[in-house]
């Protein structure tokens, strides 16, 4: 383990660096009109482990109530194991962790880690076909944590369980034949239980200090943004939940002696039962909500947009013609890569905001083992260098091999210092499908959207000019000193390379 002594210097560095918003791609905040959120992990932040660990015990009591064996009780959720974003193939009951095209990064049978070349017995060539969404089912949101992680509790117990015959698809009991698949799909059918009939919202609301973050700035934020643009909540969850996650964050969340004000008045629209992605494309029917009573009116709502009403279902094209805006001046925050920023990127060309709770973390690490990626970097230029000594009649060199060796070793010892499958984002130097989503979806990204607080609403987001990779080969050295007395007695290296 690298120790690392923090300056004080470099916690208060580290402290503004987790309440930045990064930039893939610019955004003026002038030109947004009108800001949408998402509710559940991006306005109400869960507390991670104890929201997610729950979660693990609701869907495994489901497990064991639909016949699944009693010994699985002694598991209990483990947050080093899974991050967001693996794949789970359904045909040989693997954890995958894989880059943007399908290249297998890590690979996990329950708690068992496939190592190197034995992965090639699975996938011939470490690559998956991803768009087979049949067998292979990308856990996208911080919801499927829970279940990722039962899922590699059921694959450790059938594998040592001693009455069942490891089978290269499943489990063999007797006469009975368990398939990967089917484990996986009595898993995902758990989860759909656990959040449908009410059990996880109800424990939710009941412990909301336990499981949710009241953040004290949230009302601030909102009521700042109101001033100057339109504000919208979409949310997938139903009213009655969505009600009482609004009164806590914002109407408990007051200082004393100021006035309470209603949640929903922060909002000029609010539209919960969404139904994300669906709401990016053609939507549901849009029903008012009853909010004495909870209940939908029957009939679709064709009227003017009412400050304070609740709206139920619906398209984003139906809330752009209520709010009167443009999806190209919205921003709309969200949490799920998939549900609320792929989709209405693509579909509505809205510009996005992604709320990656995992940031900090991978922030404080990145900055404790930047000297191993640093390591790693160096390895890589000085492989092209001895690359750069061959042709096509040249033997393989061992020192080519040695580093190679090397460079695995610090990719381990990185990944290892995150989880047991590594970052979220990146296994050494590949990064991955989750990473290379938020590149390319994601306009901004902040571990909160409390960090929007800290820029003006006129603000430029500028995101870093990207150079291709054959732009970045020409060598181009700039040398230039400003002429301008005024600025600083500047001598700027620019070196392509
Ligand atoms: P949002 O993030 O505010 O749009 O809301 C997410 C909603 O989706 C919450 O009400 C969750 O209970 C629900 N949800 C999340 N994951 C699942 C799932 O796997 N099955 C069914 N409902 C889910
Ligand atoms: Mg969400």
């Amino acid at each position: 383990m690298e120790a690392m002594e923090t300056s004080t210097e470099d916690a208060k560095a580290l402290r503004d660096i987790n309440q930045r918003v990064f930039v893939n791609r610019s955004v003026t905040l002038e030109n947004i009109k009108c800001y949408g959120f998402d509710m559940d992990y991006t306005l109400a932040l869960y507390k991670s482990p104890d929201y997610e660990s729950m979660g693990f015990e609701l869907i495994r009591d489901r497990m064991v109530s639909i016949g699944y064996a009693h010994e699985i009780l002694r598991y209990t959720y483990d947050p080093s194991f899974a991050t967001r974003g693996l794949v789970v193939d359904t045909t040989y009951g693997n954890l995958l962790k894989v880059d943007s095209n399908g290249n297998i990064l890590v690979c996990s049978h329950g708690f068992h880690f496939i190592k190197g070349d034995h992965i090639q017995t699975y996938y011939p060539n470490k690559f998956i076909q991803r768009d087979d969404t049949e067998r292979f089912y990308i856990l996208n949101t911080l919801f499927n944590l829970s279940e990722t992680y039962l899922y590699a509790c059921l694959v450790d117990f059938f594998t040592r369980c001693t009455r069942y015959t490891n089978l290269k698809k499943g489990f063999q009991h007797g006469d009975l034949f368990m398939s990967f698949r089917s484990m996986f799909q009595d898993v995902r059918d758990a989860m759909d239980f656990i959040h449908n009939n009410g059990i996880l919202k109800e424990r939710t609301i009941k412990y909301l200090d336990k499981y949710v973050i009241k953040d004290p700035n949230l009302p601030l934020l909102l009521s700042r943004i109101r001033e100057v643009a339109k504000v919208f909540l979409a949310t997938n969850s139903d009213f009655n939940y969505t009600e009482a996650i609004m009164k806590y964050l914002l109407e408990s969340n007051v200082k004393p002696g100021a006035p309470k004000t209603p949640w929903r008045t922060f909002f000029d629209l609010v539209v919960v039962d969404t139904r994300k992605p669906l709401f990016f494309a053609e939507g549901t029917v849009l029903r008012q909500v009853d909010t004495d009573t909870g209940k939908l009116r029957i009939g679709t709502y064709t009227g003017e947009l009412h400050h304070g009403t609740v709206y139920s279902g619906g398209s984003s094209d139906i809330i752009c013609d209520l709010l009167g805006v443009k999806g190209k001046n919205i921003l709309y925050v969200g949490d799920h890569i998939f549900g609320d920023i792929l989709k209405s990127k693509k579909r509505q060309g809205w510009k996005t905001f992604l709320v990656v709770p995992e940031l900090e973390k991978e922030l404080q690490l990145w900055d404790e083992k930047k000297s191993l990626f640093e390591e790693l970097k160096c390895l890589d230029l000085f492989l092209a260098e001895l690359y750069k000594e061959l042709d096509s009649g040249s033997e393989s060199s061992r020192e080519i091999g040695t580093i190679q060796t090397r460079m695995k070793v610090l990719t381990y010892r990185m990944d290892m210092s995150y989880g047991q499958m590594g970052s979220l984002l990146r296994s050494g130097s590949r990064q991955t499908l989750f990473a290379s989503q938020l590149m390319r979806y994601a306009d901004l990204y902040s571990s909160t959207c409390i960090n929007l607080l800290r820029y003006p609403f006129n603000y430029l987001f500028m995101a870093p000019p990207v150079l291709m990779p054959h732009e970045a080969a020409t060598q181009t050295s700039v040398e230039f000193t400003s002429s301008d007395p005024t600025v600083k007695n500047h001598a700027v290296t620019v070196t392509r390379n």
